[in-house]
């Protein structure tokens, strides 16, 4: 579809929409249905319902799905008599909303290309929200649903609360998964509606989960059909650099560990011929006289007390980890821009959104060694059960499209990964946001000063100001300086968002001064007030130059939104991270001219190309760490296709679980085994759901710990038909093939997840087989070598402190109370016994 075709269907839309005028809401609402399949009719019946909208209430006769709607207490409807009253004024976010919008051409051009799969760039305040009704109302009438994407939770619900009132009056089902936790009901209510909004992010996580379930009715979503991506570039560029991630099983801590080392690395950092950093590429490592230094160390001597390992080269492996992550801790991770100190928890800080992410833990030991190097209590790891990359992620729909203030310039890389083709709409009024140039200073306190000092010109003609900061740290310094100027200000990051949506509203209000870190980057909408508009509009600080100019951009994009007046401009410094992303015959030109000037500022001509050629070598880094992830992933994706395949299957159909069952039998003895095992379970199963069920009468399903030579793991059954001879059969057979392969899977993740050479790359396939012969092995152990534990001494379990577990519960949704006593006969709680394993967390 190309932007003049799509224009033409515009026209047509117009038309058909002005015929519309005059028909009665009911018979508008008609029209969604009885033209479900022609786009025309469908964009001009949500055009027209948004202009009746704008005027007033609109009333229609009430069907089972208005009162459903009242039912459940959304304030946009009334019923009366008879009649659904559809309001103009709804609360959003907490505060009330009033409806005002009629789609633009401009927007219901977009909307025609969303459609068709275009990747459309749209201005930032153009008004995206309300382009995605057009192709989500229309593509929500197969019921096959639409998922709305964007990159951050307030995002997600504030669009979600403002369009729900539309997709409502023409019965189209909505829901957000950003409300929900994953184990509740309601997120897959969330998910069976027609319109499914939510973070991009929680969509992998719930597809990744999804694949990690017992029982095919914890499955949480449905087919991938139409992915309209808000912020798309945010998403399907900027989130791609590190692959989704979820963890599970294997629960263990390596506090010990880390704390043994502390002190020698503290040490060590003192003496700089020990360790190299290289900040600009991440990279942190001992120098040779570093590695003779810490082998002399008496700490080494300790290590098998504190951690026994045999084998000799896994030891090896493994202190020399444990010894570079507490370097990298320290020397390239930093408090409160890398991460923040929340709740007694070291808590990562997604460098795009500038959001918590409060269930992510860093790999490979690193974020044990980052609550190591902060004194906080050290959590366990677990090891990575199931991983995708962005893009195989998005591969899984029928259709992609999505739009952003800034796609043009990654179009190229667009097309090469997901085969988008771009599109870019003109603005619907001329913009008139000044942009003025980019301001470089010698050091960060001569800019953080003239920030200052710009701030307080700006903020005495009334005008609000937004500045934006790279992290938590600059906003902090920012705040310092303008504090000791007896300015008033408010501060917007990760440490307190939950006022987030009441700061927003109040940003854009004559004199108010907002610090934030990106969390006001992308998509957040400031309106002015009159006396702002009237004083030259919201001006916009920079306090640096970001990783890409598509960041600036969106930055720059929250003043001179809809035509109003605003301006922007950016401070960097010589001191700043990014200009140490040039190379050293740049940064030889840089510091002649530095020493050249007088002033505190660099105004020469040559500077401020530098700057942005840094920027754009940093650009470059990420791209670089994009394509090596996406290639990567490419190389597991047809393994995981097989194995995903083959889990469904498992998981949804009792006969193949029985025939996969009877394939590893060799003999009749094996088989009669089998069947003497089956009954003699069965038997102590029964006994011991019914003691459960006595003390928990709410509960339906229990987890019941069973071991095979030593190894803990456990299924979970219903007690409801725990008389059935077949039904724990079926159970038993598809929870431990189940189980098995997600055990052999995530062994496979985590050395996917290794650096690989490329014969390494080329002998996949073959490992692929390995470990399906390991699943079959392990499988055939389960099902005639299993034991029911009835006492402490028959449940091996480690203490947790010191050795890798091995049990693989992963159903969180089913499970005891974590303060129940242990199913096991243990006498110890649940929580301390098999129910130690009942974790799941998310990591990058
Ligand atoms: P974007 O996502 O493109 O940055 P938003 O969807 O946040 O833009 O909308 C920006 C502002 O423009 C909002 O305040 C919204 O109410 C307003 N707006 C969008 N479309 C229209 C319209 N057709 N008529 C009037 N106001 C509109
Ligand atoms: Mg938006």
């Amino acid at each position: 579809m190309t932007i003049e075709e799509a224009k033409i269907l515009v026209q047509s839309i117009n038309d058909y929409q002005k015929n519309l005028q005059v028909i009665s809401n009911d018979d508008l609402r008609d029209v969604v249905k009885t033209e479900s399949d022609n786009i025309i009719a469908v964009y001009a019946a949500v055009k027209e319902f948004a202009r009746r909208l704008t005027i007033g209430d609109v009333t229609v006769s009430a069907t089972d799905f208005d009162k459903s709607l009242e039912q459940d207490g959304f304030d946009f409807i009334e019923l009366n008599g008879g009649k659904a009253i559809y309001h103009n004024t709804w609360s959003v976010m907490g505060t009330k909303y009033q409806w005002e919008m009629i789609h633009y051409d401009e927007q219901l051009l977009a909307g025609v290309l969303l459609h068709y799969g275009v990747a459309t760039e749209m201005a930032t305040g153009e008004g995206k929200t309300l382009v995605a009704t057009l192709p989500a109302a229309f593509n929500a009438l197969s019921h096959k649903g639409v998922h709305i994407m964007t990159v951050n939770s307030y995002l997600s619900k504030r669009d979600y609360e403002i369009t729900r009132p539309l997709y409502s009056f023409f019965e189209i089902t909505s829901g957000c998964i950003e409300y929900w936790l994953t184990h509740e009901k309601n997120r897959k209510e969330a998910y069976n509606a027609d319109i499914t909004f939510g973070t991009n992010s929680e969509f992998v996580f719930d597809y990744l989960c999804d694949h990690l379930v017992l029982q095919p009715q914890d499955i949480i979503q449905r087919e991938h059909t139409y992915a309209i991506i808000d912020e798309l570039d945010s998403l399907l560029i900027d989130n791609a650099v590190d692959p989704h991630v979820i963890s599970g099983s294997n629960l263990f801590n390596q506090g010990k560990q880390y704390l043994l080392w502390k002190n020698a690395i503290q040490e060590l950092l003192h003496n700089p011929s020990l360790y190299e950093v290289d900040k600009v590429n991440h990279h942190a490592d001992f120098t040779t006289a570093g590695i003779e230094w810490l082998n002399k160390r008496p700490e080494k001597d300790k290590q098998d007390e504190i951690f026994h390992l045999s084998d000799g080269e896994e030891k090896t492996k493994y202190w020399q980890n444990v010894r570079k992550q507490l370097l990298r801790a320290y020397t390239l991770y930093q408090r409160d821009i890398d991460y923040i100190i929340y709740d007694g928890r070291v808590v990562i800080i997604d460098s795009t959104t500038g959001r918590r992410k409060d269930t992510s833990r860093w790999e490979y030991g690193l974020h044990t060694a980052m609550e190591v190097k902060e004194s906080v209590c050290v959590q366990s790891d677990s090891n990575s059960t199931a991983s995708i990359s962005i893009k195989n992620f998005f591969r899984l729909y029928d259709k992609i499209a999505g739009m952003s203030g800034t796609i043009m310039s990654v179009s190229d890389e667009l097309y090469a990964q997901y085969g988008l083709e771009t599109a870019s709409i003109p603005t619907h009024r001329p913009m008139i946001r000044k942009d003025y140039a980019l301001r470089v200073f010698k050091n960060s306190i001569e800019k953080y000063n003239a920030i200052a000092k710009y701030i307080i010109d700006v903020h005495r003609r009334g005008r609000p100001v937004l500045v934006g900061c790279r992290d938590i740290l600059q906003a902090k310094e920012v705040a310092m300086a303008l504090k000791n100027n007896s300015l008033e200000i408010t501060i917007l990051d990760a440490n307190d968002f939950g006022l987030e949506a009441y700061i927003i509203s109040q940003a854009g209000k004559s004199g108010a001064i907002t610090v934030s870190t990106s969390m006001a980057g992308r998509g957040t909408d400031i309106k002015l007030d009159e006396q702002a508009r009237n004083t030259g509009g919201l001006a916009v600080v920079a306090a640096d130059l970001f990783y890409s100019q598509r960041v600036d951009m969106q930055l720059k994009g929250r003043a001179g939104r809809q035509g109003d007046p605003g301006s922007s401009v950016a401070f960097i410094s010589l001191d700043d991270f990014l200009v140490g992303c040039l190379n050293e015959n740049d940064q030889q030109i840089l510091s002649t001219i530095c020493s050249n000037t007088t002033g505190n500022e660099l105004k020469s001509k040559e500077v401020i190309p530098l700057m942005y050629k840094a920027q754009s070598n940093r650009d470059l880094f990420y791209t670089i760490i994009r394509e090596k992830n996406a290639r990567k992933d490419d190389m597991i994706a047809p393994q995981r296709a097989v194995f995903y395949g083959l889990r469904n299957d498992v998981l949804t159909s009792d006969d193949v679980a029985r025939k996969f069952v009877s394939s590893l039998f060799s003999d009749d003895s094996e088989i009669a085994l089998y069947k003497t095992l089956i009954s003699f379970l069965w038997e102590k199963v029964r006994v011991l759901i019914k003691k459960m069920h006595s003390k928990e009468k709410v509960k339906t399903s229990f987890t019941i710990p069973l071991s095979c030579h030593k190894d803990p793991y456990a299924i979970v059954l219903d007690w409801r038909y725990i008389e059935e001879l077949d039904y724990f059969q079926i159970q038993f057979q598809r929870q431990v093939i189940l189980q098995s392969y997600d055990k052999a899977w995530s062994v496979f993740v985590k050395y996917l997840s290794e650096d690989l050479d490329d014969i390494q790359i080329d002998n996949l396939k073959v490992d692929f087989d390995k470990m399906d012969n390991n699943v079959k092995s392990l499988v055939k152990d389960r099902l005639l070598y299993s034991s029911i534990p009835i006492n402490e001494k028959e449940v091996q379990l480690n203490d947790t402190d010191t050795e890798q577990q091995n049990a693989t519960i992963r159903q969180s949704r089913t499970q005891l109370e974590r303060t129940a006593l242990c199913p096991c006969g243990s006498g110890k709680l649940f929580s301390q016994c098999h129910g130690m394993y009942e974790h799941k967390t998310r990591r990058r």
